[in-house]
C-alpha cells in the first residue's frame, strides 16, 4: 500500500500560492516520493493549480463537494465540477464542514457517492472532539462517523479514511503514539469487518502534522498517510513531510 500525503490548503492561498505547487513538482521531478502526494487548494485555485501540477506526479484535490451533479444551490461546488476544474479526489466530512455547516454522517455519505460518481478519490474524514475522548468515547463515536459516512460500496481504490482528532486540528496538539495505533487498528478492524474490498482502505492521520512529527507518526502501523493543514501551506514544510514517510 502506497502512502498518500495530502494537503489541506483550507481557506488560504491567493494566486501565488500556486508557485508552492511548481516548488514541490520541481522537487518531485529531482527526487520522486514514495508515496502518492495531493494538495487541495481553495477552489478558486484548483484549474491553475491542476495546470501548475501537469507534469508531476503532484495530484489536485477539492476540500469539499455538494451531493448533486448540479442545479440551484447558491455557492456550491459539485463533484463534477471539481472534476472538470481537474482535481481527482476531494476531501469529504473535514471536522471544519461538520461542525461550522452542520454535516451530518449521512450528507457526508452523499458527498462521498458524488466524489465516487464523478470519479474522484474521496477522503472521508471522522475524529472525536476532546469532550468525547475525555469521556472515554473516542472509538465508539468514530466507529459511528465510520460506518455512516463511508459508504458500502466504497473500496481501497476509491477511498482513503482520514483520522483527525477534532481537538488536534490547528492546535500544535497531536494523540500520543499509542492513541494514534489504538485508533488507527481500531478503523482498520471496522474496515476489514465490512469487506474485503474495504480492508486495504489508506487510513490517513490529520490533526498538527508538521515536519519535526512527521517520522514519527507516520512509522505507527495502519497509518498510511497524513491529511495535513497548516504545514502544508510551503512547499519547503510539506517537502519535509512527504520526505518522511516510510517506503512501503
Ligand atoms: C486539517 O485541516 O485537516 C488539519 C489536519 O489541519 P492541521 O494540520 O493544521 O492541524
Amino acid at each position: 500500500m502506497r502512502t498518500l500525503l495530502a494537503g489541506n490548503w483550507k481557506m488560504n492561498g491567493l494566486k501565488g500560492a500556486v508557485g508552492e505547487i511548481r516548488a514541490l513538482g520541481r522537487a518531485f521531478a529531482d527526487e520522486p516520493p514514495l508515496g502518492d502526494v495531493l494538495i487541495c487548494p481553495p477552489a478558486t485555485l484548483i484549474a491553475e493549480a491542476a495546470r501548475a501540477a501537469t507534469g508531476s506526479v503532484i495530484a489536485i484535490g477539492g476540500q469539499d463537494c455538494h451531493p448533486q451533479p448540479a442545479g440551484a444551490f447558491t455557492g456550491d461546488i459539485s463533484a463534477e465540477m471539481l472534476r472538470d476544474a481537474g482535481a481527482t479526489a476531494v476531501i469529504v466530512g473535514h471536522s471544519e464542514r461538520r461542525q461550522f455547516h452542520g454535516e451530518s454522517n449521512e450528507i457526508v455519505a452523499a458527498k462521498a457517492r458524488a466524489a465516487q460518481r464523478a470519479s474522484l478519490y474521496a477522503i472521508v474524514c471522522v475524529g472525536e472532539t476532546e469532550a468525547e475522548r475525555l469521556a472515554g468515547r473516542a472509538l465508539d463515536v468514530v466507529s459511528l462517523q465510520l460506518r455512516e459516512s463511508l459508504p458500502a460500496e466504497f473500496g481501497s481504490n476509491e477511498a482513503a479514511v482520514a483520522y483527525e482528532p477534532v481537538w488536534a486540528i490547528g492546535t500544535g496538539r497531536t494523540p500520543t503514539t499509542s492513541e494514534i495505533q489504538q485508533m488507527h487498528a481500531a478503523i482498520r478492524a471496522a474496515l476489514g469487518e465490512r469487506g474485503p474490498d474495504k480492508a486495504n482502505i489508506r487510513i490517513l492521520y490529520g490533526g498538527s502534522v508538521k515536519p519535526e512529527n512527521a517520522a514519527e507518526i507516520l512509522a505507527i502501523p495502519n497509518v498510511d498517510g497524513a491529511l495535513v493543514g497548516g504545514a502544508s501551506l510551503k512547499a519547503a514544510d510539506f517537502l519535509r513531510i512527504v520526505r518522511a514517510a516510510p517506503r512501503r
